[in-house]
């Protein structure tokens, strides 16, 4: 072989290189055209070193000083690329983390308080500046608690398991907050008073005035001496502080267990002032809650003292409360979490 045909052949990989190289946009790409090269293994380099041995003596010296110069200018031309590479993506890389003074600031959404809870609190703020003691109580209830201590035989129609979630034969998920009465006489002496809100189960199906879950408030007040005057004084102020200074009551007679003797209450309409509306169906009146006296009987399977003590007790659904006061004509808004709805609050 004559110098010249060797010295093509370099030269043409030369070329080869060149054109790779300058193909080459990127750190990676141009750590490929290394590898593709100057590879320990399988380098195009390392490959025409090889062919050396096979060649005749005499082409030798040729051949590799040839081979040599063109493996390190392959080298100094990658070293040099991947320098510039490299400083370039340094420099991408620090202006990334630069910050930019003026851009602007990015904005992020602020959660509200959910309208139910902001009500049970403020239910719960009117008891205790009264004296009352809030109770958290369990959701998931013994039967005893939620059915039998206040009143509720085993053969109460409130008991089918069409209308409470049953976990087994005792345990449920109660149906009411009406459990604050017995939880509150196991712990404390008379007098008591006791409140209790949250979240309370039943089977009913969905629809704009129910819901299987929904939110009340019920309270106990235990002494001697107490009397149906303390329940509407204690309702009044209530009453007024959460919808209106002007609100008037009137109780109608109504049944509940743990009661005697029982009472309906409704409002005067908050939104005709007792002229008559769509809202009270004309009436001027929109019942609002449950009440009474603690049935002795209740008192007694608590161990209290019937011709002692005597006590009132009410519950209120406090959904039913917040529809009114927010004029919200379905229930469910409030529990679907749609962001629309809950940001007006
Ligand atoms: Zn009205």
């Amino acid at each position: 072989m004559s110098d010249h045909v060797i010295l093509d052949r370099i030269e043409e990989l030369r070329r080869q290189f060149d054109a790779e190289l300058a193909q080459a946009a990127s750190l990676d790409t141009c750590a490929a055209v290394r590898d593709r090269w100057v590879g320990r293994e399988r380098g195009i380099i390392t490959g025409e070193m090889k062919r050396l041995r096979e060649l005749p003596r005499e082409d030798r010296p040729a051949f590799g000083q040839a081979a040599n110069e063109l493996r390190n200018y392959v080298e100094r031309e990658l070293n040099a690329a991947l320098e510039r590479f490299g400083a370039r993506a340094r420099e991408l890389e620090i202006a990334r983390g630069r910050v930019d003074v003026t851009r602007p600031g990015f904005p992020y959404a602020l959660g509200v308080e959910h309208p139910i809870k902001r009500l049970q609190a403020e239910i719960e703020q009117v008891f205790i500046s009264l004296g009352f003691r809030v109770f958290d109580l369990p959701e998931i209830e013994k039967e005893y608690y939620n059915f039998d201590a206040l009143n509720m035989p085993r053969s109460h129609p409130a008991r089918d398991s069409q209308d409470t979630f049953y976990f087994d034969e005792t345990t449920l998920l109660r149906t009411h907050c009406s459990t604050v009465q017995i939880h509150a006489m196991k712990v404390m002496k008379p007098p008591v008073r006791a409140v209790s809100t949250g979240k309370v189960y039943r089977r009913d199906p969905a629809d704009a005035t129910h819901s299987p879950m929904f939110y009340q408030v019920d309270v106990l007040a235990l002494d001697e001496g107490i009397t149906m005057g303390d329940l509407k004084g204690t309702l009044e102020v209530f009453l007024k502080r959460i919808f209106h200074p002007d609100v008037r009551m009137r109780f109608r007679p109504g049944f509940f267990p743990f009661v005697e003797p029982g009472a309906e209450v409704d409002i005067s309409c908050i939104f005709c002032f007792g002229k008559g509306c769509r809202i009270c169906k004309q009436s001027g009146w929109i019942e609002i809650l449950g009440a009474g006296m603690v049935h002795p009987k209740v008192l007694r399977m608590s161990g209290v003292d019937d011709e002692r003590y005597t006590g009132f007790a009410w519950g209120m659904g406090i959904d039913r409360v917040a529809l009114l006061k927010y004029e919200v004509d379905d229930i469910r808004l409030f529990f679907e979490n749609d962001l629309r709805f809950l940001t007006q609050f």
